[in-house]
């Protein structure tokens, strides 16, 4: 373990340029944190940190010049991924030759930078959707071969935040290229270093390090288990697969639909969420056609149209089938949850649906109607 100065996070940013990586992190725009292109510490969100609830969101400043003293806001890093619009391919039609041209990804080397270990689980999920199994996205799976990942493990947590719950967090145990806690005391502001790859391990020897000592390190586990037991929600994980299953037809499913808005924000602030649609455009001369992809949701009527018409057509069947496949359906698919606690979907609820309360909701009002077999 190493430890790097405040100073020293913009020759990482230098390190990682250099070595041809486009950096990308954390950077306040229009109230909030998103992910975009960053150049060097001045774009971080120095000395602000996010206040969230169910349904509510806002910065607030620090009384510390703390880099990375908030959770995550509304996007993550599925966006750089699996863009949320992509052309798949063109067609092409002249002198009565069709000529298909596919979209080709081309070779980019993102850093990520500013990850939790919440969204390193989302990535792990993406990735086992998209590259593992009968069916590769040959899209994915190229850009994802390119991205370096500066982790960040929590010292603060978000009130929203369910990551001990899902054993998803608060620190980046794997799937990092090198990982950085903040450590900030009265009058010492310093990261403790952890090298998880090769990659990992050659970015930091391009920069100024020292060893860390045994009392740095005790610190910053420290700080970790504090923010641990600060969590802002949590989420009862017991036989969660088989409560939700049995209780099919409960009336909290009912009762949730009459607030829901069927809006989908809550899938699109997903960062595991997956589904798409595509749409097919034409030229005015009838002579090019485009695939374009882009991000859909269960919550939209469309998107469980078969021919004759949609067959989740109330909102109580698109939150149950939202839900259930998150937290049950899931491990059958992907043997594992689709839910890794990171509590976008309650903060950017318009009406703060909380799925721990949801599930909470029904585990103690277990509704369960046994279905008699025939004779
Ligand atoms: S379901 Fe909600 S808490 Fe779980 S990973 Fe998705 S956005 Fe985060
Ligand atoms: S649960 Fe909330 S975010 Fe999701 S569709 Fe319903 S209203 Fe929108």
């Amino acid at each position: 373990m190493k430890i790097i100065e405040p100073s020293d996070i913009n020759s990482l940013i230098n390190a990682l340029q250099k070595n041809g990586y486009k950096t990308l992190g954390p950077s306040i725009q229009e109230g909030v944190i998103i992910y975009d292109e960053i150049n060097s510490t001045e774009d971080l969100p120095i000395g602000w940190t996010d206040i969230q609830d169910g349904g509510k969101y806002r910065l607030e400043k620090r009384s510390d010049n703390a880099l990375f003293g908030y959770v995550v806001g509304p996007q993550s890093w599925k966006k750089f991924l699996n863009p949320p619009i992509q052309k798949l391919w063109q067609a092409k039609f002249k002198n009565k030759n069709l000529e298909i041209i596919p979209e080709e990804v081309k070779d980019m080397k993102f850093a990520f930078i500013g990850v939790r270990a919440c969204e390193i689980s989302a990535i792990q999920i993406q990735d086992k959707i998209f590259t593992q199994g009968q069916y590769i996205n040959p899209n994915y799976q190229k850009r994802r071969e390119g991205i370096f990942i500066l982790a960040v493990n929590c010292v603060v947590t978000g009130g929203t935040c369910f990551c001990v719950s899902m054993d998803t967090g608060p620190k980046a145990s794997e799937g990092f290229d090198l990982s950085l806690t903040e450590i900030i005391t009265n009058d010492k502001h310093y990261f403790l270093v952890e090298t998880g790859s090769e990659k990992g391990i050659q970015i930091l020897s391009e920069i100024s390090s020292r060893d860390a000592r045994e009392n740095e390190i005790e610190f910053g586990n420290q700080l970790i288990q504090n923010a641990a037991a600060k969590m802002g929600r949590s989420l009862n994980t017991s036989n969660i697969k088989e409560l939700l299953l049995k209780n099919f037809e409960h009336p909290e499913w009912e009762n949730v639909a009459k607030r829901c808005l069927s809006c989908a924000n809550c899938t699109m602030v997903c960062p595991t969420c997956f589904c798409t649609t595509v749409e097919d455009t034409t030229d005015l001369s009838g002579e090019i056609a485009e695939r374009w992809q882009k991000w859909d949701s269960c919550f939209t009527m469309d998107f469980s149209y078969i021919h004759g018409g949609s067959i989740r057509s109330s909102t109580k069947s698109r939150y149950r089938q939202w839900m259930t496949h998150k937290l049950a359906s899931w491990y059958d698919q992907f043997d594992s949850s689709g839910c890794v606690g990171c509590g976008r979907c309650i903060t950017w609820c318009p009406v703060g649906i909380d799925i721990t309360a949801e599930v909470q909701t029904i585990r103690e009002t277990e509704h369960f109607q046994p279905v008699l077999k025939e004779e």
